[in-house]
């Protein structure tokens, strides 16, 4: 089976086409994948703006899903669904892609998928490597940082979460501070590559406290007190501040894994969304499942980010299932994972 997947939540407008065979197993064929990132549109402003957001995914959804039609050497008829990002995310652009993607499925009279994005950043793993329900997860993006257990699609507990901040988000701050650019996590981490991770001693929240939840918001801060202190031509300083902060946070995540281990033990760990992308947390990550008797498994570094292939898969798991949606589905701003119960048709 073939599925399209149309992403609009935040920033970038993608669209895929994704083939698997029917049946449950993991690994598909990405036939096309095609990202506008509108990094260009919001770097003056430091940040994304929803209103030019949802205006950009306008403007270049339909040429996009021609783009991956193209790409792909398929017509419309060839696909045997279409997927979009149904929430959670900025409303204006997740309208955008489930109206495109509506509209398509009307007009073709295919089924329609509304994807929960964060289910789109937790099954992509099963796109290109063998795992197999369930998981524990280690969901590390933008707006959100989590630890779940996947059982399959709509079916999620939640061990744990931020009680503030989510740790892309720290990574964006600490980015901005130091006049590194927006997205900042890249910036930070090649930084970082040269810098000294013991130079600062910055706050660990929640670090050997019971549990799987999060925090965030106390590190923020003292990276913030930390680069008011800095000398801003001491580039050597600047590069130890960041790999000072990334260490941090990868004791932090370690920490509250190993936590999560044992709370729900699982011989595979996983971690998705855009931090998975960071190869110095992956790496801390590999240490600590191994430690517990599992193995990190994350996606390849371009399916870390937003991106359609997620949503795309996703769309296959669900279709898998006959967990279609009906064309009257209103777009969530939010949409808890461990909330998407799922709803058959
Ligand atoms: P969400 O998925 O929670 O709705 P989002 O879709 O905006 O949020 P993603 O695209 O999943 O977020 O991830 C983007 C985040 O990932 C940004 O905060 C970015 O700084 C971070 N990120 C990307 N690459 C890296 C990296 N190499 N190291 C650390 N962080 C990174
Ligand atoms: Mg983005
Ligand atoms: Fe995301």
């Amino acid at each position: 089976m073939r599925v399209l997947g149309i992403e609009t939540s935040c920033d970038e407008t993608a669209v895929a086409i994704v083939e698997a065979p029917a049946g449950s197993a993991p690994g598909g064929l990405i036939l096309a994948n095609v990202v506008y990132s509108q990094q260009t549109e919001h770097r003056r402003f430091g940040g994304v703006v929803p209103e030019i957001a949802a205006r950009a995914h306008l403007e270049r959804i339909d040429g996009l899903v021609e783009d991956a039609l193209t790409e792909a050497r398929l017509g419309l008829d060839d696909l045997d669904a279409i997927a979009a990002t149904g929430g959670p995310g900025l409303i204006g652009g997740v309208m955008v892609g489930v109206m495109a993607a509506k509209g398509l499925a009307f007009a073709r009279e295919k089924p329609f998928l509304a994807i929960n994005h964060l289910e789109g950043h937790a099954l992509t793993v099963r796109l290109t490597e063998q795992v197999e329900f369930p998981y524990l997860l280690l969901l590390v993006s933008g707006g959100h940082c989590q630890l779940l257990t996947v059982r399959g699609p709509g079916d999620f507990t939640r061990l744990g979460t931020t009680i503030d901040d989510a740790v892309g988000e720290c990574f964006d701050k600490t980015a901005k501070l130091l006049g590194l650019g927006f997205p900042g996590g890249p910036a930070v981490e090649r930084l970082a590559r040269d810098g000294d991770a013991q130079r600062f001693s910055l706050p660990r929240p929640m670090w050997r406290k019971a549990g799987c939840d999060f925090s965030f918001s106390g590190l923020k801060t003292a990276v913030r007190q930390t680069v008011e202190k800095l000398d801003p031509d001491d580039e050597r300083a600047r590069a130890d501040l960041c790999a000072s902060f990334q260490r941090t946070v990868g004791d932090v995540l370690a920490d509250r894994c190993a936590n999560a281990l044992a709370m729900a033990p699982s011989p595979t760990l996983v971690v998705a969304g855009g931090v998975a992308a960071n190869l110095y947390l992956r790496g801390r990550l590999e240490e600590v499942a191994a430690r517990n008797g599992a193995r990190l498994v994350a996606p390849p570094v371009k399916l870390c980010t937003d991106n359609g292939a997620m949503i795309a898969w996703a769309g296959i798991e669900r279709l898998r299932l006959g967990l279609t949606d009906a064309l009257d589905f209103k777009p969530r701003p939010r949409w808890p994972l461990d909330a998407s119960a799922p709803v058959r048709v």
